[in-house]
C-alpha cells in the first residue's frame, strides 16, 4: 500500500533516460535495458590491476545519468547502479574477492558535493552482495579533476602520491575489489591499486560503472 502510494507520488523513472517506469520495470526502462551501451571487454587493464570490468561505456544517456548522480544530487541512483554492478561481477566471475573498497574523493570535494559518490556506490553494492565495504584509501592531496587533463602522462603525474593506504591490517594478504565510477585512462585506478599492493594487498581487481569508450591503451588516441 505504502509502496503503491510512493509510486503514485514519486513515479519511478529509468536511471538512464528518465522515462517513467511501469509496475513491472525496475531501475531501467525496457529500451535502456536492451540498448544501453554495455561494456565489452577489450585488451586493456590499468597497471597494477589483475582483472578489470565495467558495466557500460561512458556515453549518451549513461554519461548524463552519471553526471546527474555526481553533480545533481541523484544519490538514489546508487542502489540501481549497484544492482547492475552486482550482475556484472557475477557473470564475469568477479565474486572471488575478500575485501570491497572504493576510490575516495578528497575531503574538500566531498564537503563541496556533500557526498562521496563512489563510497555510496560501494555501500549500495555491499548491500546487494552482502559485504561491508572497507575504507582502505585516503586522498591526501586535492588534485585538479582528471577530466580537465587530456594527456595520459599528466593524468598519471596528477594522481601520483595523491592516495595513502589506511586500515592496512584489514586487507593485507587479501584480494581486494576496488570500485570506481568512471574509467578513462586508468591513471587514478592504477595509482590506487599500486598503493594497495604496496600496503600488502595480494591482488587488486577493479570494477567501474562506466568506461570512456576510446581504447586507453592506444598511444595515438587524442582523447586520452
Ligand atoms: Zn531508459
Amino acid at each position: 500500500m505504502i509502496d503503491r502510494l510512493l509510486r503514485l507520488l514519486f513515479p519511478p523513472k529509468c536511471v538512464l533516460c528518465r522515462d517513467l517506469l511501469d509496475d513491472r520495470q525496475t531501475d531501467l526502462c525496457h529500451h535502456c535495458r536492451t540498448n544501453a551501451p554495455n561494456y565489452t571487454k577489450i585488451k586493456f587493464k590499468p597497471s597494477f590491476v589483475a582483472h578489470f570490468t565495467g558495466v557500460w561505456y561512458y556515453k549518451d544517456d549513461v554519461r548524463s545519468s552519471i553526471l546527474r548522480y555526481k553533480f545533481a544530487n541523484k544519490r538514489h541512483y546508487a542502489p540501481a547502479y549497484a544492482r547492475m554492478l552486482a550482475i556484472k561481477l557475477q557473470t564475469e566471475g568477479f565474486d572471488n574477492f575478500d575485501v570491497l573498497t572504493w576510490v575516495p574523493v578528497s575531503t574538500l570535494r566531498r564537503l563541496r558535493r556533500g557526498y562521496d559518490q563512489v563510497k555510496l556506490l560501494a555501500q549500495a553494492l555491499g548491500q546487494e552482495i552482502n559485504t561491508t565495504p572497507v575504507c582502505t584509501l585516503k586522498k591526501i592531496r586535492n588534485t585538479p579533476p582528471q577530466s580537465g587533463i587530456p594527456d595520459a602522462s599528466r593524468r598519471r603525474a596528477n594522481v601520483l602520491g595523491a592516495y595513502r593506504a589506511v586500515n592496512a591490517p584489514e586487507f593485507a594478504g587479501k584480494r581486494v575489489l576496488l570500485l570506481d565510477d568512471i574509467l578513462t585512462t586508468g591513471a587514478t585506478a592504477s595509482e590506487c591499486a599500486r598503493v594497495l599492493l604496496t600496503a600488502g594487498a595480494s591482488e587488486v581487481n577493479l570494477a567501474v560503472l562506466a568506461v570512456a569508450s576510446h581504447d586507453p591503451s592506444s598511444k595515438h588516441n587524442k582523447n586520452m
